[in-house]
């Protein structure tokens, strides 16, 4: 299938995960991707995974940078644009939790959590959406931010700073999608559920304690109605999905959740996922 033929997408967070899965998606449909993360190794990992399914070779460029950096996302715009010439879409998908070294939840986690969370997780998008403003002027293109169940409206106090972030990026969402749709630009969003990623790790989670509340999920129909956590591709086709004018061009400012049911029963929130993780 090629249905992105000619256009070029940049996925933030494509060294891991659902970025990962969505910029080998885009690649396979037709689309330049610019590829992008800390960890260099990851980064090329993803990039093989994309020739490995036929994607010449000049359709993909790997930047390597921090995203918190001004500087690192000057440089994924820039080359972008040196090398393809145009920018389509951008998935602002990068983002992590930290979890407190102590334990700590809720108000006592340090405060230095909530300002590296919402560096990453909102400042970041806000930056570097301003930055690739112009080019998706130019090609009258599509903007999706991966948000989260987790922005609410129940609250998730264990990881409250989280929340907060993922709260604020839907209003990022709408706010944005109104001062760009006068120039032809659509912003989406996309709130998983429970998805098996690097996610873990990334957070300082001890080795297995992430995927431990996964298979938790699996097996309570009040956390997860569906019974099977979601793949990164499964968050992918979503991506896709609302990046794909010809499919949803009439959806605008909104956040499309695909979580298999979770936010609809809400009975994790019965549950000391914390304990869980750590037991
Ligand atoms: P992963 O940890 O697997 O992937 C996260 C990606 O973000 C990695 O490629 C990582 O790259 C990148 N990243 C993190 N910090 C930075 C940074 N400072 N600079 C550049 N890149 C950075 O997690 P997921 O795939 O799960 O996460 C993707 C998105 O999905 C996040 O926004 C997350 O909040 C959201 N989400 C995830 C859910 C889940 O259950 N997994 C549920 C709901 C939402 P690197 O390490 O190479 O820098």
């Amino acid at each position: 299938m090629t249905r992105f033929n000619g256009k070029v997408a940049l996925v933030t967070g494509s060294s891991n995960g659902i970025g990962r899965a969505a910029a080998i998606l885009f690649a396979q449909e037709g689309a330049k991707v610019t590829i992008t993360g800390r960890n260099v190794q990851r980064l090329e990992e993803t990039k093989q995974e994309i020739l490995k399914s036929g994607v010449p070779k000049d359709h993909v460029l790997a930047v390597a940078c921090d995203l918190t950096s001004e500087q690192g996302q000057d440089e994924l715009i820039n080359s972008t644009i040196a090398k393809f010439g145009r920018l389509d879409i951008l998935v602002n998908n990068a983002g992590t939790a930290f979890v407190d070294s102590q334990g700590k939840t809720g108000l006592n986690q340090d405060v230095s959590d909530y300002d590296n969370v919402m560096e990453i997780n909102m400042r970041s998008v806000v930056t570097l959406t301003k930055k690739a403003k112009e080019h998706l002027i130019k090609s009258k293109g599509e903007i999706v931010n991966v948000s989260s169940i987790a922005a609410g409206p129940q609250a998730h106090s264990d990881m409250m700073y989280y929340a907060m972030s993922k709260a604020s990026l839907d209003q990022f969402t709408r706010c944005a999608a109104i001062d760009l749709i006068q120039h032809g630009v659509r912003v989406n969003s996309v709130s998983p559920g429970g998805v098996t990623t690097g996610i873990g790790e990334a957070m300082g989670l001890p080795a297995g304690a992430f995927e431990k509340m996964m298979k938790f999920m699996e097996s309570h129909k009040e956390c997860l109605p569906c019974g099977k956590i979601a793949e990164p591709v499964d968050i992918a086709h979503v991506i896709a999905f609302l990046a794909d004018r010809r499919l949803s061009s009439y959806i605008i400012g909104q956040s499309i959740v695909a979580d298999g049911g979770s936010s609809l029963v809400m009975g994790c929130h019965a549950h000391d996922l914390m304990k869980i993780m750590s037991s």
